[in-house]
């Protein structure tokens, strides 16, 4: 490393160490290896994300929104799975272009935000890896979870003809924002366009309907690539096929206003990735349960459709989305693809 840089040991002592403090496991990242008990009769999760600047987030966020990113969209995986959180690592390359000052500027912002985060989800840091690159920003997380043994995590093969799907939050601000904050609505006031842009930004895992969900959700996804694409991965991989209404789901305000200057945007909500909903079918026997869960997580939790038949498998599975009068709405492409 030149002198104008930080050194690695001296980057991970001041910045990483103090996140680690709560786990005994991780030697206090000094060791090669962080050693995690689980407790009896639980089984681990493990997840891993890589967002890449340019591609996951923006060249200019700041280091705060990209581990707020970093982390939600690892702790999302564990809460479609039905898992506590219970540590992550971290992977870093860091631009080597970048001077002693601006890394330093950075990871301050950077870990600052982590140690909050952490803290809500009930995780430490338990190790990592850093590396300067040639190429941009990029960052791994992986998280590990529990679930109790006699528990089934929550999986997306499960999905029943006669189940109604249901999705949590709302959709298409993550998506709307990303277009806003690329000035593609340059109608839209900025009041509105802010707050989905946050929700871009900062999107938060549904941790704790993850967890209330488990021994009830049959078919459950996060909604990561776009309701209709995670909706079709449910589909595949119970092979089934589903109808979903659009006019029933569930758009904030801000969205609501997007789609009344530019009705074609209401496709992009349905399609568009990044809200880190959890989209679940239940059997119709638990609306009730639903209705409950919804009431005391004060989370919205909206029936959008139904799961129709069985279908043969993988592609032959397919999600139908109809229009306020019935009729098949074309929304053209159906998710986010990186190859
Ligand atoms: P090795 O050379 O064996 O891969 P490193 O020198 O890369 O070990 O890392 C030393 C210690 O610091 C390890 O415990 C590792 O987990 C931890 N570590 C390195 N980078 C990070 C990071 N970005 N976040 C958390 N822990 C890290
Ligand atoms: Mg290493």
């Amino acid at each position: 490393m030149g002198a104008n840089r930080l050194g690695e040991f001296e980057l991970i002592a001041r910045y990483f160490v103090p996140l680690a403090a709560g786990e005994p496991g991780a030697f206090g990242l000094s060791d090669d290896a962080a050693v995690i008990a689980v407790e009896p009769g639980h089984r681990m999760v493990v997840t891993t994300d890589t967002i890449v600047s340019g591609v996951h987030f923006l060249p200019s966020d700041p280091p705060e929104a990209i581990a707020a990113k970093a982390l939600a969209v690892n702790l999302s995986d564990l809460a479609a799975m039905g898992a506590r959180p219970r540590a992550y690592t971290l992977a870093l390359a860091l631009p080597r272009d970048w001077d002693r000052g601006n890394a330093a500027l950075w990871l301050e912002g950077f870990s600052g935000r982590l140690v909050l985060d952490q803290r809500e989800a009930g995780v430490d840091l338990i190790g990592g890896d850093t590396v300067a690159t040639p190429g941009p920003l990029c960052i791994t997380v992986t998280a590990l979870g529990v679930v109790k043994e006699g528990e089934a995590e929550l999986r997306r093969s499960a999905a029943r003809p006669g189940d109604l799907v249901y999705v949590s939050g709302m959709i298409g601000d993550a998506a709307l924002g990303l277009k806003y904050v690329m000035g593609e609505l340059p109608k839209l006031a900025a009041d509105l366009g802010n707050s989905l842009a946050d929700r871009y930004r900062f999107p938060r895992a549904r941790i704790e309907l993850g967890r209330q969900l488990v021994g009830i959700g049959h078919g459950v996804a996060d909604v990561s690539d776009g309701l209709v694409a995670d909706l079709g991965h449910i589909c595949a991989a119970s092979n089934v096929s589903v109808t979903i209404d659009a006019s029933r789901v569930p758009l904030s305000s801000p969205v609501r206003a997007a789609i009344a200057s530019i009705p074609d945007l209401l496709a992009v909500a349905l399609t568009g990735g990044d809200d880190y909903e959890l989209i679940f079918t239940v059997p119709p026997a638990s609306a009730d349960t639903i209705r409950a869960i919804s009431n005391a997580l004060d989370t919205p939790l909206t029936a959008i459709g139904r799961v129709d038949e069985r279908t043969a498998m993988g592609p032959k599975a397919v999600v139908r989305v109809q229009g306020a009068d019935g009729r098949p709405l074309n929304l053209g492409r159906h998710g986010y693809q990186h190859f």
